[in-house]
């Protein structure tokens, strides 16, 4: 088990024990469960564009697929490793469950700054890691999408390049494509809108005011941007966000529309955009706000900060953000925390109804996906709440213990193999 033992493997299975000691799970699925199903290293050499080829390396894992197909995203990062791909993989198994997802987890990712990368290089990198995973991934097997690093684009070229393979167009191998590609609509905003409904419902159950509400936001991609805009059209003040270099404060709450344009003008950099005060990631966690929104990387909250942070609702856009010490010590404050595999399911259920789209090719309206987007997040949000207060548990092991239940039920009904 060594080569899977970093940091972020270590915190999904802690959460996982935890978990699983609350219920009291069968312990032959204990230690099944904690490990990944299958894993695969790849090796990629990718040709520069000043005609060097460099040797990259990609990892696809699978970590259960009891209840269907395995579905994740694809990150690149310079920090992908093993480990935190299996961290990430097993996080989605228990992301899919909750949300009651017919799928299992996976996830992949190579190596790199994508940054670093021009757009043909980047083309020949993915080809060839798709062609690389290719014995693995299929419409019915494992269905990647994007995650930190990749986009719409990057799964367009997945998809040709499984499609070349098999001599026909197969849309469903990935989500979260181009729409003229058979992607779907919502698609590209679902993890922040979802993270917004989630959030809704707590401020709710609060009884706090939306109007009153102000949101801090770590991250300015997909999810964080979104996150921002969505909030902001709900009637919340955003008061600060930030990037990887650190964030924007304003009290008066910033223009979300106005400063992605800048951000993007500004080669995707909040610094001179001049629309707030400038402060560091660190000082953004600490802000006095009502929800706060990791949206970056994991293990972003800590035993250190952890004391330090004034919010009354952590909404999880990002995966495994808290680390176990500083989940005990926000519970200890009162925090109310949107566990990620909660707060952040959006993606993967809009994800599902891409895939299902690509399957009946039928595409729905944009309206039936937001509603039928909320549906799910609204029950998934009273239950793991109504689980949570009976069993006087946190909405963290509540949200876990529901996923991981199902995930056992299916393993105790197929049995064991052979
Ligand atoms: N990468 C996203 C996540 O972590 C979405 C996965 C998907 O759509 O399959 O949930």
């Amino acid at each position: 088990m060594h080569e899977l033992d970093t940091p972020t493997f270590r915190l999904a299975v802690a959460q996982f024990d935890q978990a699983a000691e609350a219920m009291e799970l069968d312990h032959n699925l204990r230690e099944r469960l904690k490990l990944p199903q299958r894993s695969l290293i790849v090796t990629l050499p990718v040709r520069r564009d000043d005609g060097r080829v460099e040797v990259y390396t990609g990892y696809r894992v699978q970590h259960d697929t009891a209840r269907g197909p395995t579905k994740g995203g694809i990150r690149y990062h310079p920090d992908v490793n093993l480990g935190e791909v299996a961290a990430l993989a097993m996080w989605m198994t228990w992301k899919c469950a909750l949300a009651d997802l017919p799928y299992g987890g996976a996830k992949g990712g190579v190596a790199i700054n994508p940054k670093q990368f021009s757009r043909p290089e980047l083309q020949r990198l993915t080809r060839r890691y798709a062609a690389e995973i290719f014995p693995l991934i299929g419409p019915d097997k494992d269905v990647p999408a994007p995650d930190v690093g990749t986009d719409a684009q990057v799964m367009a070229w997945i998809m040709d390049t499984y499609s070349q393979q098999m001599g026909y167009s197969v849309p469903g191998v990935v989500t979260g494509k181009p729409l003229s590609i058979g992607g779907s609509l919502g698609r590209e905003e679902a993890t922040g809108r979802g993270v917004v409904c989630v959030t809704m419902e707590a401020l709710r159950h609060l009884k706090l005011d939306i109007r009153n509400t102000t949101v801090a936001i770590q991250g300015f991609g997909n999810v964080g941007f979104h996150t921002a805009r969505i909030m902001q059209e709900c009637g919340a003040r955003v008061i600060a966000v930030s990037d990887v270099q650190g964030g924007l404060y304003n009290s008066n709450g910033l223009d979300i529309p106005e400063l992605f344009t800048r951000y993007k003008t500004n080669g995707q950099s909040l610094r001179d955009t001049k629309l707030g005060d400038w402060l560091s990631n660190e000082e953004l966690l600490q802000l006095d706000c009502t929800v706060l929104v990791p949206a970056a990387l994991s293990e972003q909250i800590t035993k250190h900060n952890a004391p330090k942070l004034r919010c009354r609702i952590l909404a999880e856009g990002a995966n495994g953000p808290t680390t176990l010490e500083a989940d005990r010590i926000l519970q200890d404050q009162g925090v109310f925390i949107i566990p990620d595999i909660l707060a952040n399911s959006g993606g993967v259920i809009v994800s599902y109804f891409e895939w299902v789209q690509d399957g009946q090719r039928f595409f729905w309206k944009a309206s039936d996906i937001q509603e039928r987007l909320q549906d799910i997040m609204i029950t998934a949000f009273h239950r793991t709440l109504e689980f949570s207060v009976s069993k006087k548990t946190s909405m963290r092991m509540a949200a876990l213990m529901s996923g991981i239940d199902k995930v056992a039920q299916a393993h105790l009904y197929r049995g064991l193999y052979p």
